[in-house]
C-alpha cells in the first residue's frame, strides 16, 4: 500500500484517501454522491449514532421516525424554506408508470414531513413541550463537487424537532441542545465554535441558525451542527397550535438541531496523520487490538495469552480485536494504526513469560504493565489517550485563528480570520468577498482565546455596535 498524500500540503488528498484505505466508506458506488458503508465503517457510524443518542435523550429527547417521502403540497407550506431547498431535492413522480397525482419530494430535511403531524398531536399546553429526533438518511442534490462524509447527496442525519410553548422555551431548548453538542463534541475531542449566522444565511425559515464549525487547516471551516429557532415562522403555515390553560388558542414556537456524517469526516479530518485515521475511543470500531508476537522457542504462549487478554476485555465491555492472523506483526501495526486503533497490546515471548503486555497508543506512546492489572491499565491508557488527543486537536484549534484588521489583509488568507463587523449586510458581503469565502457570523461565546478588544468594522471603519466575527472559506 503506497503512503498517504502529505496531509498538510495536499489535505484533500490525503483525506480522500484515507477514508477509503481505513475502510470507513466505499465511494465505487455507480451513483456520484451516495457511498457504500462497509462493515469497519458502518461500526465507527453505529458508535457515533450510540453518541448522539445517548446525548440527546439525556435531554428528554425521544426517538421517532417519519416517511422519506413527502407530498408537494406539504413541502410547499413555508415559503422560504422551498425557496431555500427548491435547488436541491430530489423529486418522485411515478409510481410503476403511472404519473402521481401529487409530486413527492425525497427528503432533504424532515420539517415538512413532521410538522403536519405535530398539528395532529399537539393540542394542549400538556402536550409540550414536544421532543423528538430521529437518524434517518437524507437526499440533496449536490452541484458541488462531492466528498465522502462532508458532502454527500445521500446524507447520514440526525435531526430534532421540538414544539415548545412559547419562545423563552424554545431559547431554552436551544440552549440545552448546545449544551448536549457540547458533551458530544467532547466525546469526540473535538474543538469547535458555536456561531450566530447572518441574516442572509440562515436555515431557510428559521428566526435565527447557530452553526457548529470547526477549523480545518488554511483558511477552511467545516459546519459540523445546526441549532436552529423557528418562532412561529413553521407552526402557522403547518397550524401546530394548542389550547393554553387560559383556554386561548396559541401557536407553538419551534427548533430544530441537525448533525450529519459529516461530523465523522472532521473526527478523520482533525485528528488524522500520515499513519491514517485516528479515533477517539468512544468512535472507535475497536478500542483495543490484541496481536500475540510468535517465537519459536516460546510454542503458543504469546498466542494463549493474547486469546486471554482479548477475552478478559470483551468481558469487561471493551470492543476488543484479537488479530492472531498469518501476516507479521509490521504488517498488522501499519493495518491498525490506519484504522485508527487507540490501543494496541502485544504480547511475545518476554511478555509471555513475565506475565506482562506491552502497549502502544495511537500517538505513539508505549509502556507496558502487568497482566492481572489488564483491565484497571487498559482503562487508563484509553483516558490518558482521549485526553491527550483532546490537548493536541484544542493546541491546533488555538493556532488556526488569526485577526485581521483590514479587508485587503483577508485576501490569501491562510488561516481562518476574526474581524470587527459591525453587523451590516453589505459590510459583510465585502468581506465575503475580501476573503473569497463566507463570513460565518458572530460567536455565540466568548472566544476560547486571547484575541484583545476588538477594532472598527473592516469594511466600513464604524466602531458603533461592532463585535468579533468569523471570516473562512468553508468546505
Ligand atoms: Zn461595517
Amino acid at each position: 500500500m503506497p503512503d498517504l498524500p502529505d496531509k498538510r500540503t495536499a489535505f484533500i488528498d490525503w483525506y480522500l484517501a484515507v477514508v477509503e484505505a481505513a475502510d470507513l466508506t466505499d465511494k465505487r458506488y455507480p451513483v456520484k454522491g451516495l457511498n457504500v458503508w462497509p462493515v469497519y465503517g458502518m461500526a465507527a457510524r453505529r458508535n457515533f449514532d450510540r453518541v448522539l443518542v445517548r446525548e440527546i435523550e439525556a435531554t428528554g429527547s425521544h426517538a421517532v421516525e417519519f416517511p422519506a417521502l413527502i407530498p408537494e403540497t406539504e413541502f410547499a407550506k413555508e415559503k422560504e424554506h422551498i425557496k431555500g431547498f427548491d435547488a436541491q431535492v430530489y423529486w418522485v413522480t411515478k409510481g410503476g408508470s403511472t404519473d402521481l397525482d401529487t409530486k413527492l419530494v425525497l427528503r432533504p430535511t424532515s420539517e415538512t414531513a413532521m410538522y403536519p403531524v405535530f398539528a395532529l398531536w399537539v393540542r394542549s399546553h400538556r402536550d409540550l413541550p414536544l421532543n423528538v429526533y430521529q437518524i434517518v438518511n437524507v437526499f440533496r442534490y449536490e452541484t458541488k463537487t462531492t466528498r465522502p462524509f462532508l458532502r454527500d447527496r445521500e446524507i447520514h442525519f440526525f435531526e430534532e424537532h421540538t414544539c415548545q410553548a412559547n419562545e423563552d422555551h424554545a431559547t431554552e431548548r436551544v440552549r440545552s441542545n448546545r449544551g448536549a453538542f457540547e458533551r458530544m463534541a467532547h466525546a469526540f475531542a473535538l474543538p469547535y465554535l458555536a456561531i450566530r449566522r447572518p441574516e442572509w444565511d440562515k436555515f431557510p425559515g428559521a428566526y435565527y441558525s447557530i452553526g457548529l464549525d470547526i477549523p480545518l487547516g488554511e483558511a477552511r471551516t467545516l459546519q459540523i451542527g445546526t441549532v436552529h429557532h423557528y418562532r412561529e415562522n413553521f407552526s402557522r403555515p403547518y397550524g401546530i397550535q394548542y389550547e393554553d390553560a387560559d383556554g386561548s388558542q396559541k401557536f407553538v414556537h419551534q427548533t430544530t438541531f441537525g448533525i450529519s456524517g459529516r461530523l465523522l469526516g472532521a473526527v478523520v479530518a482533525v485528528h488524522g496523520d500520515q499513519k491514517g485515521v485516528v479515533f477517539p475511543t468512544e468512535l472507535a470500531p475497536y478500542e483495543v487490538v490484541v496481536i500475540p508476537i510468535p517465537n519459536a522457542a516460546a510454542g503458543d504462549a504469546p498466542e494463549r495469552a493474547a486469546g486471554e487478554i482479548a477475552e478478559r476485555l470483551r468481558r469487561h465491555g471493551r470492543r476488543v480485536h484479537l488479530d492472531d492472523g498469518e501476516e507479521r506483526p509490521g504488517a498488522k501495526y501499519f493495518r491498525w494504526e490506519l484504522g485508527g486503533v487507540p490501543l494496541r497490546l502485544e504480547v511475545g515471548r518476554r511478555e509471555a513469560e513475565g506475565r506482562t503486555v506491552s502497549a502502544t497508543d495511537r500517538l505513539g506512546r508505549k509502556s507496558s504493565f502487568p497482566l492481572d492489572r489488564l483491565e484497571h491499565e487498559v482503562d487508563q491508557r484509553l483516558g490518558e489517550f482521549d485526553r491527550a488527543l483532546r490537548e493536541r486537536a484544542a493546541e491546533v484549534f488555538r493556532t488556526s485563528f488569526e485577526v485581521a484588521r483590514s479587508i485587503t489583509e483577508l485576501a490569501g488568507s491562510t488561516r481562518v480570520r476574526l474581524i470587527g463587523w459591525c453587523g451590516d449586510e453589505a459590510c459583510g458581503h465585502a468581506i465575503e468577498r475580501g476573503i473569497d469565502g463566507a463570513l460565518l457570523g458572530t460567536p455565540e461565546d466568548p472566544l476560547p482565546f486571547e484575541v484583545g478588544p476588538v477594532g472598527p468594522c473592516v469594511a466600513c471603519a464604524k466602531t458603533d455596535g461592532v463585535r468579533w466575527a468569523v471570516a473562512s472559506q468553508p468546505m
